[in-house]
């Protein structure tokens, strides 16, 4: 992930809905890919209209329907709008939204809209192809968010009221329980099924590996797969659910598998692998737009360096961590097989690209001249003049878990 340059010179965040130097509203322009000031247009004349605040652009912008009425997001639409119902190119895929009448849901729907629109930016940055069968992708992409229902009194025989929501992937519709986006739920989960680390954007990188297994490997890559994933037609996907539950992981599945999960059945175990890629290339990715690293390309690269520079970057920020008490950044370990797995996803996610054709990337253009890479004494100037989330805070709700200096955290934006 990188920064973006205000009109101001200061430095935006991915998540900024305002700068904090020159108080403009910002948010993401769809025409330059940049985080952008929002500027009155003067065309329209009080009408609402606005521009992109990069000289080099200057489109005609509206903000995201989600963005005007909930906060949940930050991006904008070009004009003119052709998407009927006003939503950017993150929230157009949601099916289910959370029930906005129960108090905290506000709160955890900007959670996973900030969790997806991260997905997004990997997404782009690989070039990999996602959309709807308009765009030409089979299946569909979409997201369910939703809760637990909740049997009113005397209405227990209503099923739909005490409906059971499962996280997880099914014929391109991602769906995740609203509880994942409450962090001691979350927490406490992490805990009980032993995983190293359990966070909303893990949820969408292993969901959207489901999904990227039906697009890229379903009924065209599915002999490959097997030699390297095993066959996922034996045991079936409900037999091997079954005797995971039964009898817990083999005892030596840190020797083949990138995690305890990932040995439940082929899929799961695409899915684990497919999200520590996602999560290898976000981390290079950002490691060298915050001047950790040299330039280094994860698009470009062969496998091989991409795995030593992020063990050399995970070494350094498990023991950062360590000494501030927190878990390790990069647990994973990557052993031969689980190499091998993940060469088989490189070299899927560059079968994608090439077959991307008909999409663009959501946001892997940097400006025009502006690639720069700002050293690490200027990155933490930075972040001390611009927190790196602004999010929306309905009355009476909880802090955000955000990382900013407490005097500059800008007030809440009063609810429409
Ligand atoms: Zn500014
Ligand atoms: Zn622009
Ligand atoms: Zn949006
Ligand atoms: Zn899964």
């Amino acid at each position: 992930m990188r920064t973006y340059p205000c009109i101001c010179g200061n430095s935006l965040f991915y998540d900024n809905t305002r700068c904090l130097a020159c108080d403009h509203e910002v948010g993401f322009c769809p025409v330059c890919r940049n985080m952008v000031a929002l500027l009155a247009d003067k065309s329209t004349d009080g009408a609402g209209g606005l521009r992109c605040g990069n000289p080099e652009c200057g489109a005609a912008l509206v903000k995201c329907a989600n963005y005007i009425e909930h906060q949940v997001c930050n991006r904008c639409l070009a004009l003119p709008v052709t998407e009927p119902a006003g939503l950017c190119d993150c929230c157009r895929f949601n099916q289910t939204i959370p029930d906005l009448t129960v108090p905290g849901n506000l709160v955890k729907w900007y959670r996973l809209e900030a969790a997806k629109r991260r997905l997004f930016y990997d997404l782009g940055h690989l070039g990999l192809p996602y959309g709807t069968a308009a765009d030409g992708i089979k299946p569909e992409l979409s997201f369910d968010f939703k809760a637990d229902g909740i049997p009113k009194a005397n209405l227990w025989r209503n099923l739909a009221a005490s409906e059971k929501v499962f996280t997880g992937h099914a014929d391109g519709k991602i769906t995740i329980n609203l509880r994942e986006a409450d962090e001691v739920e979350r927490e406490k989960r992490r805990v009980d099924m032993g995983e190293s680390k359990r966070t909303l954007i893990g949820h969408f990188r292993h969901e959207v590996g489901h999904f990227y297994w039906d697009v890229l490997v379903k009924d065209r890559r599915e002999d490959a797969f097997k030699e390297v994933f095993g066959d996922h037609n034996n045991p079936t996907y409900s037999e091997a659910l079954e005797r995971h539950y039964k009898d817990g992981p083999p005892s030596d599945w840190a020797d083949r598998f990138i995690s305890a999960y990932a040995s439940m059945h082929p899929w799961e175990d695409f899915a684990e692998t497919w999200a520590a890629y996602l999560s290898m290339v976000s981390a290079l990715d950002t490691s060298f737009h915050m001047g950790f690293t040299r330039q280094f390309d994860p698009v470009t690269s062969d496998l091989e360096p991409m795995l030593v520079r992020y063990q050399q970057l995970g070494v350094a920020l498990n023991e950062m961590n360590r000494s501030m008490g927190l878990l390790d950044l990069v647990p994973e370990i990557f052993v031969p097989p689980v190499r091998e797995k993940l060469r088989f996803i490189h070299e899927l996610v560059g079968q994608g690209r090439a077959e991307n054709g008909v999409l663009q990337p959501v946001d892997a253009t940097p400006r025009n001249g502006n690639a720069t890479n700002p050293s690490i004494s200027q990155a933490q100037t930075l972040t001390q003049t611009q927190t790196q989330s602004d999010p929306p805070m309905p009355a009476n709700a909880s802090a955000p878990d955000i990382v900013a200096a407490p005097n500059e955290i800008k007030p809440a934006p009063a609810l429409q």
